[in-house]
């Protein structure tokens, strides 16, 4: 199939404003499948003209947080709907099982736009109590009004989801946006934005430009009329993008990458523990912001853990996902996979022991073998690095303090796992570990009303949940003077 996608600016389809376009590569086949326009700066500046007139005169502006959260519902059916288009757009771009997806990514996307219907109607100002104007009494009220035209930048890993975690929330609060899709996965949030004219949410208010992140990305950064970027990628990208957007007083809202550990006691519940590592491991060949790739493991088990695991690993059948009885895809791209094989290498040198995998030479297609190493510290790179890809690294520990001590002893603080059968235990755990979500006894699940976002290194901000649809909203404090 050959794949010829354009943007979508005021509801019609665009190429780039020189005709340049992108390759969009298959990882299984390494075959060139499609393509997609490369975004100029002239086509993000369209895009947010677009964005910018119906926040300020078109019909959006119109329509009140009921009437939004109605195209909300419209549009969640329309995603459910076409679940396994969806599913399949953005497993294929990636390599991916389309079963994750069909369970996990597009459901979410539904749930997060059914919650946001009802946020719509509920961002609520304040009245204050005030010592009145120079002796005369006056009465203080706060509005939520939206806080512009809103750039959201998405990885590839769950295009779509992620894509929806800002939309949902962005468009509860009476935003519009421009969004720029990753280069290797625009097929999806192209279709949302069809499926959103269906549902009659009026053109301009969502639109989507495709291309690189030093060109279109930067383009939306530095925009004098974009008040918000929602970022989610790299911290490298992050990091650019506070330089850019942040000195521009910019609200910045940053989900970045992690190193989560999973903090797996010697009276943990064994089995439970081993599957919920190794689906924390492997989900999505480990390209998980919040994949469990440190795993700290106490002494009494650590042995017949760290063999258990492994041996999950070279159980997983790795191939073409499109295949029946395949479990694990390719990773997504070229440099993904120089990438995880150069940090397992990085393992062995470091003198970590290699349990399962290792370095991969296939003949075709980004495939990485589900690798496990044990004996590891923290001081190494894959102990502290964010890999991206299917890669454990077990590391031993003797006490609670200890545990904690190593869990937080990272740059990243995004989510953490804690495996145990003793409450008192896990609670003192999850309140001394400095991440953003922690998981007893099971993955923080990702649910349309929990907040998600990091800390440290991890980002800044929270996404989802009421809060999620409030920080797309600026509070504005209006005073009336009241003389008797
Ligand atoms: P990336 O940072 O390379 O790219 C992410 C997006 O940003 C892409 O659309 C890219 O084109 C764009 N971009 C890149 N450089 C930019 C710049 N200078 N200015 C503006 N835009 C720019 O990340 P990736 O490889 O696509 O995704 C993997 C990373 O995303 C990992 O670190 C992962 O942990 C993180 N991630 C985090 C979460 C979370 O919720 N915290 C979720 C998924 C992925």
């Amino acid at each position: 199939m050959t794949e010829h996608l354009n943007h979508f600016i005021a509801g019609t389809g665009v190429e780039a404003s020189d005709g340049r376009r992108i390759a969009l590569v298959n990882p299984v086949t390494e075959q060139v499948y499609g393509s997609c326009a490369r975004g100029t700066a002239e086509d993000v500046d369209r895009a947010v003209a677009a964005a910018q007139r119906q926040l300020e005169h078109g019909a959006w502006r119109q329509l009140d947080g009921a009437q939004r959260g109605r195209l909300l519902v419209k549009l969640a059916d329309l995603v459910e709907r076409d679940t396994d288009v969806l599913a399949d757009l953005d497993a294929d771009a990636i390599g991916r099982s389309p079963l994750e997806p069909r369970r996990l990514d597009v459901p979410n996307a539904v749930a997060n736009l059914r919650a946001a219907a009802g946020w719509a109607n509920q961002l609520e100002g304040r009245t204050i109590p005030t010592g009145g104007y120079f002796g005369t009494k006056t009465l203080s009220y706060t509005v939520r009004e939206p806080v512009g035209v809103v750039g959201a930048i998405v990885p590839w890993n769950s295009p779509l989801m992620i894509t929806v975690w800002k939309l949902a929330a962005l468009l509860a609060a009476g935003c519009t946006v421009v969004i720029k899709p990753s280069e290797e996965t625009p097929q999806s949030a192209l279709h949302l934005a069809a499926l959103a004219q269906e549902a009659g949410f009026p053109d301009g208010v969502i639109n989507v430009v495709t291309g690189y992140g030093a060109e279109v990305g930067r383009a939306l950064c530095e925009h004098p009329h974009v008040a918000k970027i929602s970022f989610t990628g790299s911290p490298e990208a992050g990091r650019e993008i506070q330089r850019t957007a942040g000195v521009l007083f910019k609200h910045v809202a940053l989900e970045l990458g992690g190193k989560s550990p999973q903090i797996v006691f010697d009276d943990a519940p064994f089995d439970d523990a081993l599957r919920g590592c190794t689906l924390g491991l492997f989900a999505n060949q480990g390209q998980v912001c919040a994949a469990g790739s440190r795993i700290l493991v106490q002494r009494g088990i650590a042995e017949r853990f760290a063999a258990a695991l492994a041996e999950a690993a070279r159980a997983v059948k790795v191939g073409d996902p499109r295949e029946p009885g395949v479990q694990m895809g390719p990773v997504a791209k070229k440099a993904q996979f120089d990438r995880v094989n150069r940090y397992i290498q990085l393992g062995i040198d470091q003198g970590a022991t290699l349990l399962a995998g290792g370095v991969s030479t296939p003949e075709r297609g980004w495939f990485v073998r589900p690798t496990i190493f044990a004996n590891a510290n923290n001081e190494m790179a894959i102990a502290r690095d964010e890999i991206f890809g299917p890669v454990g690294t077990v590391i031993t520990f003797d006490s609670e303090e200890e545990a904690v001590a190593l869990a937080n002893d990272s740059t990243y603080g995004l989510a953490a796992t804690v495996w145990t059968t003793d409450l008192a235990r896990a609670h003192r755990v999850a309140a001394a570990v400095k991440v953003g979500a922690v998981g007893v006894n099971c993955w923080s699940p990702l649910d349309a009303n929990l907040p998600w976002g990091g800390v440290k290194t991890s980002g800044i901000g929270r996404e989802g949940g009421f809060g999620g649809a409030m920080a797309y909203t600026e509070e504005k404090v209006i005073t009336v003077l009241l003389p008797t």
